[in-house]
């Protein structure tokens, strides 16, 4: 009996990107491995209407389960609905793995998104073991396994002002500042006036998503040991299998980890513009900005005018990737831009709906890379080599600049001023990043992590070993339930 596993991506970009890249790693490197990947209807949409080739992979299945929700590929489900749809995707998930029980390919392990924490009693009513898939780094996932610290050191319901509060209590995450953290983790009191038992509900959410991680059978994190490895340590003396097995996008390049990924199985949310590429082929070394908020972020519409001026200020050259929906309530890029800004930057400026990033960033034009610090675009820039300028917008991006600026030193933070970035703040880290010594720094230590990353998924590279320890692991999980089947 072969190993067979069954993928379970929660249903965003910056989540299924990496539940697939793993999937492919398994198929490919592993002999005689079967691999599902279940998603939604919507998911399966999305799919369908960018012509993924994932909806013909060779050696991944794909199985659609229900959720009751609109299956509309421009659906974004609400917290309420999603929240309500789970049972009904319970149910699906557990008649889908009692059919494959029933087969001759029967799931040897379920890999669930973490978000996906309504998979647990699943795989416990079914009987196989469930590993988890994290796509952020380990010092995130501290945040939700520690969060009962929050509570008892009396920082939630929290009630003071996050510019004053430094965030000390979590075991594996260095101090970080309360406007640095990560919003959904901490409830603010006035939050919750109107329904004070909610605060209790949020809170039993976040445990039953994190706080039984020490019974999952390995938690997989798309991070790199030598990048997070505080995190990775305390997680693990405290019983919970965490593996950093990333970046998982450089297991599956022809050479591991010797030549530039490219993104094969199309699972970009939106068609990309690879005009840009021409566009970059005619400008110079090192000489173009690229400007990115990857795939979720909405930003609003002062802020991106005040990145406009700046770069109207700046005289740098640059490619914007401004997304359809990224800014709040407005959908026309004319109308988000100060008036005569393209025509006053046509020489010099590109904006693009959705670039091909990783080509973007391996391309020899591009000087530096300004992110909202979504962790996929950390690890995509990182191993590219190309600095940061840190301008983070929501979930764990604060926490990732932190480490961006202060411990890995491969970029410089846009200041914020009463939470929002102006035109002087973001001109002072663009000059800062170009021309300045912190700059130069960022531009050399930023070559140092990408021969790490390369190393990391080469023979003897701690992520190669944690991934090449799982697939034996699952080998052996496959071996036993052959055993006893006989
Ligand atoms: N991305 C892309 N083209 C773009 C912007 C983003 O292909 O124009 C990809 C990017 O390469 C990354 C993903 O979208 O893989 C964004 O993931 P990330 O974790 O950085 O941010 P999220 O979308 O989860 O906020």
């Amino acid at each position: 009996m072969g190993v067979h596993v069954v993928l379970l991506p929660w249903t965003s970009q910056g989540h299924i990107t990496p539940v697939v890249q793993l999937g492919e790693v398994l198929a490919t490197r592993s002999e005689g491995f079967r691999v599902t990947l279940v998603v939604t209807a919507r998911v399966k949409a999305r799919f369908d209407r960018t012509a993924s080739p994932l909806l013909y992979h060779p050696l991944i299945i794909l199985q659609v389960i229900d959720d009751g929700l609109n299956p509309d590929p421009s659906y974004t489900p609400s917290f309420p609905e999603v929240i309500a749809s789970l049972p009904t995707q319970q149910q699906s998930l557990e008649s889908l793995l009692l059919a494959l029980a029933a087969s001759p390919h029967p799931a040897t392990c379920l890999i669930s998104g973490s978000f996906c924490s309504w998979s647990k009693s699943v795989a416990v009513k079914v009987g196989i073991p469930r590993a988890e898939l994290w796509s952020s780094p380990a010092f995130i996932y501290c945040i939700g396994f520690y969060h009962h610290c929050l509570l008892s050191s009396g920082l939630i319901p929290f009630k003071g002002k996050l510019e004053d509060t430094w965030i000390t209590c979590i075991p594996g995450l260095p101090p970080i500042r309360g406007t640095d953290f990560v919003k959904e983790f901490l409830q603010r009191q006035e939050d919750f006036e109107e329904d004070p038992e909610r605060f209790q509900r949020v809170c039993q959410y976040i445990k039953d998503t994190y706080g039984n991680a020490n019974e999952q059978y390995r938690i997989l994190v798309n991070s790199v040991y030598e990048l997070d490895s505080e995190a990775l340590d305390t997680l693990c003396a405290d019983g919970v299998q965490a593996l950093a097995i990333g970046p998982l996008f450089l297991h599956n390049t022809p050479n591991k980890g010797t030549e530039k990924p490219v993104n094969p199985l199309g699972i970009s949310a939106y068609e990309e513009d690879r005009s840009c590429l021409q566009w970059l082929d005619g400008k110079e070394k090192a000489s173009v900005l690229y400007i990115a908020f990857g795939s979720e972020a909405k930003i609003a519409k002062d802020e991106m005018q005040e990145l406009a001026h700046a770069l109207e200020a700046s005289e740098q050259r640059f490619l914007w990737v401004i997304r359809p929906e990224s800014v709040v309530d407005e959908t026309s890029i004319d109308s988000i831009l100060p008036e005569g800004f393209q025509e006053r930057v046509t020489e010099r400026g590109k904006i693009v709906s959705w670039a091909p990033q990783m080509d973007v960033l391996a391309h020899p034009s591009i000087v530096a890379f300004l992110s909202h610090c979504g962790w996929n675009s950390t690890l995509e820039t990182l191993w590219l080599g190309v600095p940061i300028l840190a301008w983070p917008q929501r979930a764990d991006q604060g926490v990732n600049k932190r480490f961006i600026e202060e411990h890995w030193k491969v970029g410089i933070a846009v200041e914020k001023h009463e939470g929002k970035a102006t035109r002087a703040s973001i001109g002072i880290a663009i000059r800062e990043l170009m021309q300045e010594e912190r700059g130069a720094i960022a531009r050399e230590r930023v070559k140092e992590y990408q021969e790490l990353l390369k190393k990391t998924v080469q023979e003897g590279g701690s992520s190669r070993r944690n991934l090449d320890k799982f697939i034996h692991d699952l080998c052996s999980l496959a071996d036993q339930k052959a055993e006893s089947s006989v």
